[in-house]
């Protein structure tokens, strides 16, 4: 549930109109919401989401450090997109434009802190709620 409410908090930075933010802001003030609520919510957002500039024009993709990275593989695994594939005994980024807009859930989990991603403030406004 809080995730759910931090990512309602999140989709507010991005444009939409009034009458979806109220929405939000209302989801987001009330005190006893279930949690069928958010998904419901989520959902909408989801449906409504789309990106302003065709995604492999859009250069938000990981990259790797490989003086640091121990090849453990766990961004490999762990990404659903298989942004990450084996080159050899290195691990690269084989399908960047697969990365998901504003994603960084591998940068968070490696442990090694091999993987970086730009400034997310500079890549928001390609994603709008219509
Ligand atoms: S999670 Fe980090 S250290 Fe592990 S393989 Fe990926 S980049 Fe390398
Ligand atoms: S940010 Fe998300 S989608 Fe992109 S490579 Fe990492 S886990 Fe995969």
């Amino acid at each position: 549930m809080r995730n759910d409410h931090e990512r309602l908090k999140r989709a507010l930075l991005h444009e939409m109109p009034e009458s979806l933010k109220l929405k939000i802001n209302a989801c987001l003030q009330q005190e006893n919401i279930t949690a069928e609520a958010y998904q419901a919510l989520i959902g909408e957002l989801r449906a409504r989401k789309t990106l302003t500039s065709p995604r492999d024009a859009i250069n938000w993709y990981p990259s790797i450090n490989h003086a640091a990275c121990t090849r453990c593989d766990l961004c490999i695994s762990n990404c659903p997109k298989g942004v990450y594939a084996y080159d050899g005994d290195k691990i690269v980024v084989r399908e960047p434009y697969n990365c998901v807009l504003l994603c960084s859930k591998c940068m968070r989990q490696c442990p090694y802190g091999a993987i970086t991603f730009p400034d997310k403030n500079e890549y928001r406004h390609y994603i709008v709620y219509i």
